[in-house]
């Protein structure tokens, strides 16, 4: 499947807001959005911003959640979709299937260090869905769903790390973690208000209703 697989601090420069990607790197000095605040990525990064159009406006604001959540346009498209046909908010449901996606679950346990880190453990089988093994990132997780690490999972360093400092920065409301079992619940549907992260999802309605 197609991916990004350039520099991914430039995109949060892109954005012009921290996207999160990198895992603990974000958290740090060395936080390349922090070093080179107010940069655009490129050649003529350092130029003078221009005023964005209501377009360009909208096109930024999908293209920033398809990057939070390492979703390519034709699947963003589809989950656009699926929530403009769903009752209530298309811009709240839009979020909740992309939050509901089983590899942003185990980032937001801190199961996993970023979502790109947690789609690579569950591609790899080291997931279980209520003890059986998922391997599709997009997996919709639901209420009541277990969310579990294989064994080798378990006794990875990194993984460990990842827990103890994504603990320290508290899991959603949402979501229960038992840290030393490495397992945690579904308790809810996630809430536009659990989405902390400064995103504008009226402006992607508005970009797909044309
Ligand atoms: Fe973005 Fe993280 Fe890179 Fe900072 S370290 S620019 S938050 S990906």
């Amino acid at each position: 499947m197609a991916r990004y697989n350039d520099a991914v601090c430039r995109l949060c420069r892109r954005e012009g807001m921290k996207l999160y990607l990198k895992g603990e790197r974000c958290f740090k000095e060395k936080c390349s959005f922090e070093t080179r605040k107010g940069k655009l990525p490129g050649q003529h990064g350092a130029g003078k911003l221009k005023k964005p159009t209501g377009y360009a406006l909208q096109l930024r604001e999908k293209q920033k959640v398809k990057r939070i959540y390492g979703v390519l346009e034709k699947q963003f498209r589809l989950y656009f979709q699926k929530s403009d046909a769903k009752k209530g908010v298309t811009g709240h449901n839009l979020l909740g299937f992309l939050e509901s996606r089983l590899d942003n679950v185990v980032y937001r346990l801190g199961l996993a260090a970023s979502r790109a880190a947690a789609r690579q453990m569950v591609m790899h089988g080291h997931v279980r869905v209520d003890g059986k093994r998922v391997d599709i990132p997009s997996f919709q997780t639901k209420t009541g769903h277990s969310i579990e690490l294989g064994e080798r999972a378990k006794i990875n360093e990194g993984v460990k790390t990842s827990v103890e400092t994504a603990a320290g920065r508290g899991i959603p409301k949402w979501l229960t973690l038992d840290g030393g079992a490495f397992k945690g619940q579904v308790i809810a549907s996630p809430t536009r208000e659990d989405i902390t992260l400064d995103i504008n999802e009226q402006l992607i309605v508005e970009l797909y209703s044309k």
